[in-house]
């Protein structure tokens, strides 16, 4: 059965590799969420084209094979994670620019496009795709699938918010556009929105129509230390309020700042003092076309954040701003190499973030775990990476910060997504009819529930 699927899915296909058997490349048994186990699929189908997408979905739905869908696998939620018996199916070769249209401001990519690369070709003119989660190395249709974030979100919002028109195709091969070059449409349902964050369970993304902008002159940068933990909680409220919203604003206790500034090797010029007394840190960055504005602006968020409480404002140079945010895109590996067990992005209102940190603080205590935080907190979101090696106790301490997330108002993954490390915690957190509403939409897009089962749906 298996022997002739795959010899079925050579048939159809121009140019696509497959691999099979031990052929299979490691890399394509897992993707970067911790905990997760690997696990070798049938076989790796790697498109060309948007037809060769649909013909390999014909085929599996006709075999009743599922299919999981694949970008660069640098998802943390298990998305990408393939099944025992199903076909992954990469878009990482579907990587052409369509088109950069300096006219309607918009950049049409293939699935398979990586960050990077669309960032140094819209660099090239000038111009910026806004959304940058801490991995360049991911797809655009992985971000449009999982709905990706990362450190500007503060400034531009996620993936959903940047994203006009998708391509993409259903588990019966049927081929669909939605949305395009515009910006704004009341035309039925938006299924453009629908499949952003649908984690390859409801389509696979094959083109997306970007929303690109000027890219800004100059950057400025700085570091406040504070002598609490939740301090920088109380600065957040002005700063996303300010006249220069920043591009960037972020938390890092102080554990993991030092961690991830010896990674990168970034020199801060921190006085030993500040070092010691400092539990946690703020990093502000803004943009903008006028260098001196932005260095008042810079100014006036130091003195904003010195009344505060900051204990120490450090202005960084161009060069020490730009290795301490590559420092902070590192924060998953320093994490991992330190031997986390799990890292969680649970989001809550913004108001809410100083007793979410102190709720985390009180857990890691009473459980005995480690817990530490860095990320968006300008987003509601900061990252927690729990160190905590007993299974049953590392799954109490994230159903209890899941359970107080929502309590407040939160949501179990800001974008990462559900993949099918949080899936149980979904389920145990969310409502009832909503799940049961979701997986009404995924019988109507899938219903031989084929296509990346059991990742965020039972
Ligand atoms: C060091 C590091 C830092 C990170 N920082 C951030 C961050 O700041 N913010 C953030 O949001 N994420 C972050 N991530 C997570 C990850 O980079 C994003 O989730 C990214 O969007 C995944 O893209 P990918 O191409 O690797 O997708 P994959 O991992 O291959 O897949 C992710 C999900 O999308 C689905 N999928 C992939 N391609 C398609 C397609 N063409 N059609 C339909 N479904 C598809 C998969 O089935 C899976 O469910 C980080 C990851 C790492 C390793």
């Amino acid at each position: 059965m298996s022997d002739s699927v795959v010899a079925q899915i050579l048939d159809v296909l121009d140019s696509a590799k497959v691999f099979e058997g031990d052929d299979i490349p490691e890399r394509y048994f897992h993707d970067e969420a911790l905990g997760v186990p690997p696990q070798r699929p049938l076989c790796v189908v790697v498109v060309r084209s948007v037809h060769e997408v649909s013909a390999v979905l014909r085929v599996a739905l006709e075999a009743n094979v599922a299919v999981v869908p694949r970008g660069s696998g640098t998802g943390l939620a298990g998305g990408a994670t393939p099944l025992a018996g199903a076909i992954v199916l990469s878009t990482e070769l579907m990587n052409s620019i369509v088109e950069i249209d300096q006219e309607n401001f918009t950049a049409t990519v293939e699935a398979g496009v990586t960050l990077a690369q669309l960032d140094e070709a819209l660099k090239a003119l000038g111009f910026v795709y806004p959304v940058f989660p801490g991995e360049l190395g991911s797809t655009l249709g992985g971000n449009v699938a999982t709905n990706a974030g990362g450190m500007r979100a503060v400034k531009y919002g996620v993936t959903r918010h940047q994203v006009l028109g998708t391509e993409f195709v259903l588990m019966n091969g049927t081929i669909v556009k939605s949305g395009g070059k515009y910006v704004k449409s009341t035309s039925g349902y938006d299924l453009t929105q629908l499949i952003i964050g649908s984690e390859g369970t409801l389509g696979v993304v094959t083109q997306a129509i970007l929303r690109i902008y000027p890219r800004p002159k100059h950057t400025v940068s700085l570091l406040a230390a504070f002598v609490s933990p939740d301090e920088p909680t109380s600065c957040v409220p002005e700063l996303v309020n300010s006249e220069n919203l920043p591009l960037v604003l972020e938390f890092m206790d102080a554990a993991g700042l030092y961690a991830m500034a010896n990674r990168v090797k970034v020199d801060l010029g921190m006085s030993g003092s500040v070092m010691e007394a400092a539990q946690s840190y703020l990093l502000v960055m803004l943009e903008g076309s006028k260098w001196d504005e932005l260095s008042l602006q810079r100014e006036e968020i130091a003195q904003t954040l010195t009344s505060r409480g900051a204990i120490e404002c450090y202005f960084l140079t161009q060069k020490q701003g730009e290795d301490l945010l590559l420092a902070r895109e590192s924060a998953f590996w320093v994490s991992k190499e330190a031997g986390a067990n799990d890292i969680l992005d649970t989001v809550v209102p913004r108001s809410e973030l100083a007793g979410f940190l102190k709720v985390a603080k009180e857990l890691a205590m009473r459980t005995n775990s480690y817990i530490s935080g860095a990320g968006h907190i300008g987003d509601g979101n900061i990252h927690f990476s729990i160190f905590q090696p007993d299974p049953s106790l590392l799954d109490e301490v994230e159903e209890e910060i899941f359970r107080y997330a929502l309590s407040i108002g939160g949501a179990v993954s800001a974008e990462h997504g559900i993949g099918i490390a949080k899936r149980q915690h979904l389920y145990d957190t969310e409502d009832s009819d909503k799940l049961e509403l979701m997986s009404r939409i995924k019988l109507a897009f899938d219903p031989k529930w084929l296509l990346n089962p059991g990742k965020i749906l039972r």
